[in-house]
């Protein structure tokens, strides 16, 4: 329950990062596309006011005098001059004086003046930059304000409108567009959000449970040994006046369960310090035959001593990069396992050679093997195949886990297979 409520907080926390980042997203794209749209629009007419003002500039009587002067009205001038005198059709001039008053009605036509500039009143407030304005809150202008001088050297106002209904008209379009994408875009990554948190939780539920089940399966294998020993130590208590030698069996399997405990605890630290990424490879170049040869000399005495057959097949003539303290360690659980798995007569071997530019070593043995099904389990914390049968070997499940780490660590692979007649062939296969 309390494992439930974490979990759908910690969805819900994945889920708003999620949405909070998509709508960040789509606004700074919304707002870069709308603010692009609106330049690349505007650029044309803003260009268009920039030279008519320089064109003022120069020639300070074109543009707003009247083109036709009425004793010209009988005979029209020349395309070319009348282009000359107003080169932009679409730009209005308006003059003002410093009162705010506009004093070139005449040229701007009377009836466009008395319908829509006569109550236009003189904005001072962005001189010499294009800005956006409109006429009875309805027709869009851009225009560029400057400040000029009349002939009696007085200081006027001269302003540049050019109409943008057409292009105010695409970017209000435009906007609208951008705003339903935007609402249908936040409803979808609701749903994305949702999916997505789903997915980053599915690992971290994953660890988590394996977590909960490696503490639960500790706690068991550590407290096994502790009750042996807690109620061995008790037998002893009730009669101290026994000697050692008659109370020897409690005390030998208080201190076989004394090591169990010693190797479980140590097995745990390796494999929490794996978790943990603590634990550094310190790699050294060793010659992999004659560091296999001298693992082995050991294993070879057991398993004389055993009755067992144990022979080595060294083809691997060159040196690797590797962690030797690692390795050896994982030479180790391949051949305890090799005995621990195998009975009088059968053999266990231990072969190398060099595959796809890599050094491969197999540990193979004759003896009960593993069953098909189980293999996948094998490389599992804890895992054993015969629980009882691992525990009189003194088995715990974590051997072939730690294995799995040491090869993964040296970036090769490690499988686990039937051997053809009987029992099973360890392969690790390590980069040079
Ligand atoms: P354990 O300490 O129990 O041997 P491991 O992790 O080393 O734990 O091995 C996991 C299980 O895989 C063992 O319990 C055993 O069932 C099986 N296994 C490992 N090596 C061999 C082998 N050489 N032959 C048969 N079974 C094996």
């Amino acid at each position: 329950m309390f494992k439930k409520t974490i979990f759908r907080k910690q969805q819900l926390k994945f889920m708003a990062f999620n949405l909070i980042a998509f709508t960040v997203i789509f606004t700074i794209f919304g707002v870069i596309i709308i603010g692009q749209v609106q330049r690349t629009l505007y650029s044309k007419s803003d260009e268009e006011l920039k030279s008519f003002k320089e064109m003022m500039i120069v020639h300070p009587s074109k543009g707003f005098e009247s083109p036709l002067p009425d004793e010209k009205m009988d005979r029209l001038p020349p395309y070319e001059e009348r282009q000359r005198d107003r080169p932009n059709p679409r730009i209005i001039v308006l003059k003002w004086n410093k009162e705010g008053k506009i004093i070139n009605q005449n040229e701007i036509g009377s009836s466009f003046y008395e319908s829509f500039i006569q109550d236009y009143p003189l904005d001072k407030t962005n001189i010499d930059t294009i800005t956006n304005t409109t006429i009875h809150n309805q027709y869009h202008f851009r225009y560029l304000l400057f400040e000029t001088t009349d002939t009696k050297g007085e200081r006027t106002y001269t302003q540049l409108l050019i109409n943008t209904e057409a292009e105010q008209t695409i970017i209000d379009n435009f906007e609208r567009l951008i705003i339903i994408c935007s609402i249908i875009f936040v409803i979808l990554s609701i749903s994305a959000s949702y999916i997505l948190s789903r997915k980053m939780m599915m690992p971290i539920i994953h660890s988590w449970n394996k977590q909960a089940e490696f503490v639960e399966n500790a706690s068991h294998e550590l407290r096994t040994p502790l009750t042996i020993i807690q109620n061995k130590l008790e037998l002893l208590l009730t009669e101290p006046q026994e000697k050692i030698i008659n109370k020897f069996e409690n005390i030998a399997l208080s201190l076989s369960e004394t090591r169990r405990l010693s190797k479980l605890t140590s097995d745990l630290l390796t494999l929490a310090r794996a978790d943990s990424a603590e634990t550094q490879l310190t790699k050294q170049t060793i010659d992999i035959d004659q560091f296999i040869q001298r693992v082995c000399a050991p294993y070879m005495e057991i398993a004389e001593s055993q009755d067992k057959h144990f022979w080595l097949n060294l083809n691997c003539n060159v040196s690797m990069e590797a962690d030797e303290v690692r390795l050896h360690q994982l030479l180790v659980i391949l051949l305890d396992n090799a005995l621990k798995y195998t009975s009088d007569d059968d053999s266990i071997g231990v072969k190398t050679y060099v595959e796809d530019h890599k050094v491969v070593f197999e540990v193979s043995d004759t003896g009960i093997g593993i069953k098909e099904e189980n293999m996948k389990y094998i490389f599992d914390r804890f895992y054993r195949e015969d629980k009882a049968r691992s525990r009189e070997t003194g088995g715990m499940g974590l051997g072939l886990s730690i294995a799995q780490w040491i090869v993964t660590e040296h970036n090769g692979t490690i499988t686990g297979f039937q051997n053809k007649h009987k029992g099973t062939t360890f392969k690790v296969k390590l980069p040079k």
